[in-house]
């Protein structure tokens, strides 16, 4: 069985968890740096705040093994803030991992009316909901990586071989078809 790591230092894990667990995986919590050291077949990067998490998981002492363990191939799946974290680039901000190559703008869809909830065709899967809140958005999609889903003509999921990334949070949807994609990914 499949053991997949959730960063869970701020933000939406539980719900990774709860979708995760519900379709067979087992999930262990990430909270600190030696919670890696057993290795994960799977790592999930949830939404909340990026400028959080990413300081966080500095603070703590797992930046370099997070980031090891994805450009060694270890599937990993990035939502919203997760987002952010993966991308190379934060326009006009800081990077965190920036393994993956996409730019990104934080809180892009407005402040005030930055919630919205759309549907959209996931390759592979279907059409999926999309729920958004204070999204980031793909604003360059570099070289390798497929655009997997778009809304309005915009990028909202990506992949670049073992990283999987959204704008978007299929944790607070009842429909687990890009959990059961990313599990897919991780085998
Ligand atoms: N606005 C958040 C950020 O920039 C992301 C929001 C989310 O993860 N729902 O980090």
């Amino acid at each position: 069985m499949s053991r997949i790591g959730v960063l869970a230092v701020q933000g939406a894990f539980r719900e990774h968890i709860d979708a995760l667990s519900g379709l067979g995986a087992r999930c262990f919590e990430i909270r600190k740096a030696s919670d890696l050291d057993g290795g994960a077949d799977g790592l999930v990067l949830p939404g909340g705040e990026s400028t959080v998490m990413g300081k966080l998981i500095r603070d703590l002492g797992m930046f370099d093994t997070l980031r090891g363990m994805v450009s060694s191939g270890v599937p990993v799946m990035g939502t919203c803030a997760g987002l952010i974290l993966l991308a190379e680039e934060v326009e006009g901000g800081m990077t965190h991992l920036g393994t993956l190559p996409v730019a990104v703008r934080r809180n892009a869809y407005g402040r005030q009316l930055g919630s919205f909830s759309a549907t959209g065709r996931f390759s592979g899967v279907g059409e999926v909901p999309l729920e958004f809140i204070r999204a980031p958005m793909i604003t360059r999609v570099g070289e390798g990586t497929e655009v997997l889903c778009e809304c309005g003509g915009v990028p909202v999921a990506v992949r670049h071989g073992n990283q999987l990334a959204m704008s978007f949070h299929p944790e607070l949807t009842a429909d687990r078809g890009i959990h059961r994609y990313f599990l897919d990914m991780v085998g």
